[in-house]
C-alpha cells in the first residue's frame, strides 16, 4: 500500500483540506510582516537575564504549572493574585486547548471575520464548523444585527472576538460586545493580543460574566520567541482546560525569562509606548499618500489599501528588502489590502519609501 492511500485513509478530510500556515523567509529583509517589537535589551539587562538562565535546571522538567512565571505576571499585568490563569505555549495553544476541551460533532466556532486566522484553522482541525458573520464595510465593527441572528441561528460553542482586531486594528464597539456575551449560548473569548498597544481591556470586568474568558500574550509585548500566552477567567472553566494541557507546556527557559523580563516593566512598557507613538506618525504620513487608504489602528501595525494591485505592491516592496503582509484575497474586505507591522523609526522610513517607489 502506498502512503498516500493510508493518508487519504486515515488522515482526516479537514486536515486533508487545509494549507498549513504559511511563515516566509525573511533572512536579511526588514521584517514587518509578523506584529514583532523591532527593539531589544541593553547589554546590562541582557547580561543580568543570562545569569539567571545559568541557574535554570535544564535537567530536570519546569514546574508545570509555572506558578513563579504566573504570580510574576499578575504583577505585571496588575491583575489581583486571586485571579486564575491558565498559561499557553503562546495564545494559539490556549485556543488549542480552549477548543479541544469544548469539541464535539456538529458544533460550531464563530467569529466576526476577517480577523485573526487561527481560529478557523484550529476550529476546522477539530471538526468545528466555522461560522465567519462579516464585518462592517468601512469601519470594520461587528454588524450586531448579523452577530446576534448567527448566534440565535448556530448556537456556538465558542465567540472568539480579537480586541483590538488583527488584521483590521480596531476595538469593536463595548456595547456590541456587551450584547454578544449576553446572546452567546457558550464560551466568548476576548483576545487581547494587543494590549500593550490599545492599553484597553475587559480584565477588570469579566468577573461580571459568567461565560467570558480573556486572553492575552507576551509575543506582541517584545518577546514572541518566547511562546508565552495567558488565559484570565473563573476557575470553573480554567480548571477544565487545564485537563487538556500538556503537563510543561511552558519550558524552563521561557518560565525564566519571562519572569525576568516581567521584572523590568519599565522596559518593555517604554518600547511599546515608542511604537504605538511611531505608528501615530506612521500613520499620520500614510493619510498624505494618493492611492492608499490606511485605517486608524489600536494595535502595533496598520491596515492599508492601494489603489493599485497589491500582489504587485507587496512583490514590490519585497524586492526592495521589505517585507510586509498581502492580505489580498485572504477575506472580501481585504481586496487590494496589506498590513504593515511598526517598526523602529529607521525601518518605518525604508519603508515608506519603499513604499512611495512601489506606488508609482
Ligand atoms: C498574534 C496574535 C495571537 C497569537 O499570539 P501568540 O501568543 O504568539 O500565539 C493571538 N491573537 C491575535 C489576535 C493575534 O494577532
Amino acid at each position: 500500500m502506498s502512503s498516500s492511500t493510508r493518508i487519504e485513509r486515515w488522515i482526516t478530510p479537514a486536515v486533508r483540506a487545509l494549507s498549513a500556515y504559511h511563515v516566509p523567509l525573511a533572512t536579511g529583509m526588514v521584517k514587518l510582516d509578523a506584529m514583532e517589537n523591532p527593539y531589544s535589551w541593553p547589554s546590562n539587562i541582557v547580561d543580568e537575564w543570562v545569569n539567571e538562565l545559568r541557574r535554570a535546571a535544564i535537567n530536570r522538567y519546569p514546574d508545570p504549572e509555572s506558578r513563579a512565571l504566573k504570580n510574576a505576571l499578575r504583577d505585571f499585568l496588575d491583575v489581583d493574585q486571586s485571579v486564575p490563569m491558565l498559561l499557553g505555549n503562546g495564545s494559539d495553544e490556549l485556543i488549542q486547548m480552549m477548543a479541544m476541551a469544548m469539541a464535539a460533532p456538529g458544533r460550531t466556532v464563530m467569529a466576526p471575520e476577517p480577523t485573526f486566522v487561527m481560529y478557523r484553522l484550529i476550529a476546522e482541525v477539530l471538526g468545528y464548523r466555522f461560522i465567519g458573520v462579516p464585518l462592517r464595510e468601512g469601519d470594520f465593527q461587528i454588524d450586531a444585527e448579523a452577530m446576534l441572528q448567527a448566534i440565535a441561528m448556530h448556537q456556538p460553542a465558542i465567540v472568539f472576538l480579537a480586541w483590538p482586531n488583527n488584521p483590521t486594528g480596531n476595538l469593536f464597539d463595548r456595547g456590541t460586545v456587551e450584547a454578544i456575551i449576553a446572546a452567546a449560548p457558550g464560551l466568548v473569548v476576548i483576545d487581547e493580543a494587543y494590549y500593550p498597544f490599545a492599553r484597553d481591556t475587559w480584565l477588570h470586568e469579566f468577573q461580571r460574566y459568567d461565560n467570558v474568558v480573556i486572553m492575552q500574550t507576551l509575543s506582541k509585548a517584545g518577546l514572541a520567541g518566547l511562546r508565552v500566552g495567558m488565559l484570565f477567567g473563573s476557575s470553573a472553566w480554567l480548571d477544565e482546560f487545564n485537563k487538556v494541557r500538556l503537563p510543561y507546556n511552558i519550558n524552563i527557559l521561557s518560565q525564566v525569562s519571562a519572569a525576568f523580563i516581567t521584572r523590568h516593566a519599565d522596559l518593555l512598557h517604554a518600547q511599546t509606548r515608542k511604537i504605538a507613538v511611531d505608528r501615530e506618525t506612521l500613520y499620520q504620513t500614510m493619510k498624505t499618500l494618493r492611492g492608499v487608504k490606511v485605517w486608524p489602528s489600536q494595535a502595533n501595525f496598520l491596515l492599508f489599501r492601494v489603489a493599485n494591485d497589491a500582489r504587485a505592491v507587496f512583490d514590490s516592496l519585497k524586492s526592495r528588502g521589505i517585507l510586509i503582509k498581502c492580505l489580498h484575497g485572504a477575506h472580501r474586505a481585504l481586496e487590494n489590502c496589506l498590513r504593515v507591522t511598526v517598526g523602529n523609526e529607521g525601518e518605518n522610513t525604508l519603508f515608506l519609501d519603499a513604499l512611495n517607489a512601489s506606488l508609482t
